[in-house]
This record gives C-alpha cells, sequence and structure tokens, in this order.
C-alpha cells in the first residue's frame, strides 16, 4: 500500500476508535439482583438513561451476584475524607476529594452541607461549593447545598456541635447574601422555630423555593405547628440536636412526631439513636416519611483518636462514634448513609427495599429529583451494586450517569 493510502486508513481507524468511544460514554449492561424484587435482572442502560430491565432466569445460579439498587442519597454532609465543607479555605478540589469518598459508600447525590459560622465564611464556602459544582461531573453529584444553622438555639444540648458564638437570630437579607453566594443552589435551611422571626423567615424560604427544616430547637408544640403551617417539611435529625434530659410532655419530640407535615431525617449509624427510637419513628412516620441522613464529618474513614477541630477536641473512638468530650455530645457521625440501611434492617425489621428507599427515593420525592432515587427505564443510571454481610451494606461499585465511578 502506498503511503497517503495507508496514511487515510490510519485517519479513518482513529476516527473508528474515537466515535466508539464517544457512543460507548454511559452505554452499559449490569447483571444483578433487583434490591425491590430479589430477582436477578440485566439492565440495559444507553447514555446513561435505564433503557430496559429484563428478568432473567434463576437457574443460572445467582449466588455471585451483587444487590442493585438506586444510588444513595444523603441530604446531610458535613465533610469526608478529611475535609470539612464549613472549614476555612475549603477549595474546589477539596469538594471533589470528598466526593470521591462519599462515591466510595455508595452515594451518588449529596448536599454539601456547612453549619453554623461566621457569615462570611458561609457565603465564601457557599461560593466555593458554587464553582466546584459548576465542573459536569461534580454537579450529577452536587445538586445543591444545605445551610444547618446560624439561626438555632444557643442552649446547650439543643444546640449541639454548633459554636455558640455565631448563633443567631434569623436574618433576611443575611440570608438572602447565602442564596446569592451559592449561585441560588441553596436546597435546604435548618431553622429553630421559637427564635424572633423564624415563622416570617420560614414564609421567606417557602416563597424562594428553599426547604425548610426545623431543628437544634426547643420549640414547644405550637411552635413546632405554627412551623409546618408556615411551610417547615423537614425535622432536622429528629431525636438529635435536644438536651439530654427534657420534660416528658412538653418537649420538642411529641409535635414534630405527631404533625404529618413534618418529614424527619434520622442518624441510623447506631449511636445518635438506639433501637427504639429508631423503632417509634419507623412505625409513627412509616416507610414513606422518613430520610436517612449520615450527618457524616471530615473525620469519616481517618483512624480513632483526637483530633484537634477549629480549636475544639473532638474524640473518634474505635467504635466510631464522634463526641465532643467537654460539653458530652456527639459531633456529628463518621459512618457514611450504607450504615444507616443496614441498621434501619436490623433494628426496625424492615426489608431491604424499605431501607433504600429510606436511603435515596424518599430523599428524591422530596426534593424533585425526578431523575433518579429509584430504578426504572427512562431514570438516570444512578445505581449502587452491593452486598451485604452480617447487616452491612458492602459497596462493590457506583454509578452515576451509566458511569462507573468507583470499583472496589
Ligand atoms: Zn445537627
Amino acid at each position: 500500500m502506498t503511503r497517503p493510502i495507508l496514511f487515510f486508513l490510519h485517519l479513518f481507524l482513529s476516527f473508528l476508535i474515537f466515535s466508539n468511544s464517544l457512543y460507548a460514554q454511559g452505554n452499559m449492561k449490569i447483571t444483578g439482583i433487583l434490591y425491590l424484587t430479589h430477582q436477578p435482572v440485566e439492565i440495559n442502560i444507553e447514555h446513561g438513561i435505564i433503557v430496559n430491565i429484563e428478568t432473567l432466569a434463576e437457574e443460572n445460579g445467582i449466588d455471585d451476584l451483587p444487590i442493585i439498587g438506586p444510588g444513595f442519597i444523603d441530604v446531610q454532609v458535613n465533610g469526608h475524607s478529611g475535609v470539612s465543607f464549613t472549614d476555612q479555605g475549603l477549595t474546589a478540589e477539596g469538594v471533589l476529594k470528598a466526593t470521591e469518598g462519599l462515591w466510595k459508600e455508595g452515594v451518588t447525590t449529596y448536599l454539601p452541607t456547612i453549619i453554623t459560622a461566621e457569615g462570611e465564611l458561609i457565603r465564601q464556602n457557599l461560593r466555593t461549593l458554587n464553582k466546584a459544582t459548576n465542573d459536569k461531573k461534580l454537579s450529577k453529584s452536587i445538586p445543591g447545598f444545605f445551610l444547618e444553622g446560624p439561626y438555632i438555639s444557643p442552649i446547650d444540648g439543643f444546640r449541639g456541635a454548633h459554636n455558640v458564638k455565631f448563633v443567631r437570630q434569623p436574618d433576611w437579607d443575611e440570608f438572602d447574601s447565602f442564596i446569592e453566594a451559592s449561585g441560588h443552589k441553596l436546597l435546604k435551611v435548618t431553622v429553630a422555630p421559637e427564635l424572633d422571626g423564624a415563622m416570617e423567615f420560614i414564609e421567606n424560604c417557602r416563597r424562594n423555593g428553599l426547604k425548610v427544616a426545623i431543628g437544634h430547637h426547643n420549640g414547644n408544640a405550637s411552635q413546632i405547628h405554627e412551623a409546618a403551617l408556615r411551610g417547615a417539611t423537614i425535622s432536622t435529625h429528629l431525636g438529635n440536636g435536644c438536651a439530654n434530659t427534657i420534660h416528658r410532655h412538653n418537649n420538642p419530640l411529641w409535635a414534630q412526631m405527631a404533625d404529618d407535615r413534618l418529614t424527619p431525617t434520622i442518624i441510623a449509624d447506631g449511636f445518635h439513636l438506639n433501637a427504639d427510637e429508631l423503632s417509634v419513628f419507623y412505625k409513627v412516620k412509616g416507610v414513606d416519611n422518613l430520610l436517612l441522613v449520615s450527618d457524616i464529618t471530615k473525620l469519616a474513614g481517618l483512624p480513632p483518636g483526637e483530633y484537634d477541630w477549629n480549636g475544639k477536641t473532638v474524640l473518634l473512638t474505635p467504635e466510631g462514634k464522634l463526641r465532643l468530650p467537654d460539653l458530652d455530645v456527639l459531633a456529628g457521625a463518621s459512618f457514611s448513609i450504607r450504615k444507616g440501611v443496614g441498621n434501619m434492617m436490623k433494628y426496625t425489621g424492615c426489608s431491604l427495599a424499605e431501607a433504600v428507599q429510606m436511603a435515596s427515593t424518599n430523599q428524591a420525592e422530596m426534593f424533585g429529583w425526578e431523575d433518579r432515587g429509584s430504578i426504572e427505564v427512562g431514570k438516570r443510571a444512578d445505581l449502587v451494586l452491593f452486598n451485604i454481610q452480617d447487616d452491612e451494606v458492602l459497596v462493590e461499585k457506583t454509578i452515576i450517569d451509566g458511569e462507573v465511578v468507583y470499583t472496589k
């Protein structure tokens, strides 16, 4: 063959390989056990979208197949892999690092969470998060952000690990500057309903399309019900963010449990709530009205020990418990949401399908993310492949938009 012909042949082959790789992006077939039916299926994905789910005959042996569920959705993540979204000096690279750490845990969508801090720090970190999520890859995992505080109870116990120095009354002008800094990606806020101006604040948030959660509060029953009437729809980590000793009748728990307008988020890491509390919330609210969250911090995945955290000593115990020894309160969690899936089955006796619903489907419905949260034809292929051993979900593979982002 002459040189020009060889050259054009080379060019043609290169084009074929290139166009094929373009076509192949987001295309795959996955075989596993569907979490809903416990039957083997083959899921066909094209351009990141589930186009077909075929049930397979069981005679081929299903023992070695992983379970396939929708990727976990965690709407309260303070940080991961040594990166905190509230720390000074947060960078886009840090956001990517934390996100990659969460992919290993089967989390495909999450809300980076900033907690009570000085106003300029909150604005700065919201700007950083906004910038980071202009990246296409990260935007698939991070649809928006959550601000837990700073308008919460200043009282010890109810305040939890939030710094009292920065706890304040609701201030709409300031909050508006937060919305602006976030590039209008602030989706959720936690407020204490008993604070001056809290009800107007809740209404303003609702008008601006934000989800309002009540939490870290000592609101009485009428304040809680009024907050729900004004538009609060979520109770932040119900059963936590509460003093250790409370009145048996007049306390923030009963009214939140009784009010059907409030969907609690719960931390089912085995430390924040005990088995009976988890069972009660599950029975009272029902599987459709509970959201598992991790409340995971930047110390997740690090070895046990004492850590300095903005001048405070935080203790990570060998069992995975995070405590502020000075105040004798929990300082967030170290286990990701997959731990909660296993614990809900263990402590409440719920099915795997129900536990996954509380870790993915309910979140997608609450926030209107119609392209994810379940495995159906037409949905984005955000999937987690896992096994279960001793009530623990062990992630094998995480897929987002038809692309593998983590393999064990
Ligand atoms: Zn909290």
